[in-house]
């Protein structure tokens, strides 16, 4: 998994060296600092890691050939410090359960696929799991999620196509209530195009779980492509307004140049980002570790 974050971020220091020959001893210029700072905020980083990258550069002076590795360690410390405030891993620890986790994010964005990542990394710390197919607005999704339930072992409560969400989920936590499953993780429909209908549809199923349990849903998590670079922070934005997001996952992070987005997003926003997503299997999420993220952005 490491080579694959690794080829998939492509370092965005990378961007940086080539204009720093025979620096050695002195100062940034000026324009150097520029196409640091224009090269970090290219890489998605955000204006304000990229500036307070810029001035600490502006400061320190590098020794011949060494300023690659300069930029790479104060880039990598600066990342760090933004990430480390938001990386946390998703607890279980809903007193009475289940714990209900709401998973939301834009049709693609890998939604079903880290639902299933998600179940296999609980069921492997000894928690029970259950699934609800909440996106009930695609028939694909309901069949997808059931294959991903079997494969794994974990029970699906599922209803019919265009069947009523907050319906399922009803069931679902009732039946998970009874036979003590610790993790209740709910799919829902992705329908950004419709954003009162997904609101409604939304609103109606937290009333649903109130009733249940009023402390659920205990987790929102967003799910974002993370190769669509800015518009996983526009996601952020409506979704955060439509359903209160209480933490990110960041997918296909295996694929991209555009990680930085990650920094971004934890800069703007300050959401918990609780795994990245690394590939199409059930084992492709990991933890998210801000350390290592950064040595590797950097
Ligand atoms: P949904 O429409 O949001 O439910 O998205 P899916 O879970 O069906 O995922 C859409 C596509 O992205 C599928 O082909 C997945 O295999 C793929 N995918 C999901 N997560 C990742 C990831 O972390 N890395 C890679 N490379 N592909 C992913």
């Amino acid at each position: 998994w490491h080579d694959k974050l690794l080829g998939g971020f492509r370092r965005t220091s990378d961007r940086l060296v080539g204009n720093l020959a025979g620096l050695g001893g002195a100062r940034l210029e000026e324009h150097t600092l520029d196409e640091v700072e224009e090269a970090l905020i290219g890489s998605d980083l955000g204006p304000e890691t990229a500036g307070r990258v810029r001035a600490r550069l502006a400061e320190g002076t590098f020794e011949r050939n060494m300023e690659e590795l300069g930029i790479r360690l104060v880039v990598a410390e600066e990342v760090e410090k933004v990430l480390a405030q938001v990386a946390k891993p998703l607890g279980i620890d809903a007193f009475p359960r289940p714990q209900v986790v709401l998973v939301i994010g834009v049709n693609g964005s890998g939604k079903t696929t880290t639902i299933a990542k998600l179940a296999h990394l609980f069921l492997e710390q000894d928690y029970q799991v259950m699934l609800a197919a909440g996106d009930t607005f695609r028939a694909a999704a309901i069949g997808q999620l059931r294959t991903w339930a079997e494969r794994i072992g974990v029970p699906i409560v599922t209803g019919p196509e265009g069947g009523d969400a907050a319906g399922i989920v009803w069931d679902a936590v009732k039946k998970a209530t009874e036979i003590g499953t610790d993790v209740l993780i709910v799919d829902t429909a992705g329908r950004l195009q419709n954003k009162r209908e997904l609101m409604d549809e939304l609103a109606k199923i937290r009333r649903v779980l109130g009733r249940l349990n009023p402390a659920a849903p205990h987790d929102v998590l967003l799910v974002l492509d993370a190769t669509t670079g800015q518009n996983a922070l526009n996601q952020i934005e409506v979704f955060k307004e439509v359903a209160g997001v209480t933490g990110l996952v960041m997918t296909k992070l295996d694929g991209t140049a555009r990680g930085g987005v990650l920094v971004a997003a934890a800069e703007r926003y300050g959401l918990p980002i609780h795994a990245i997503g690394v590939g199409e299997q059930m084992d492709d999420l990991r933890p998210f570790d801000a350390r290592e993220v950064s040595r590797i952005i950097a």
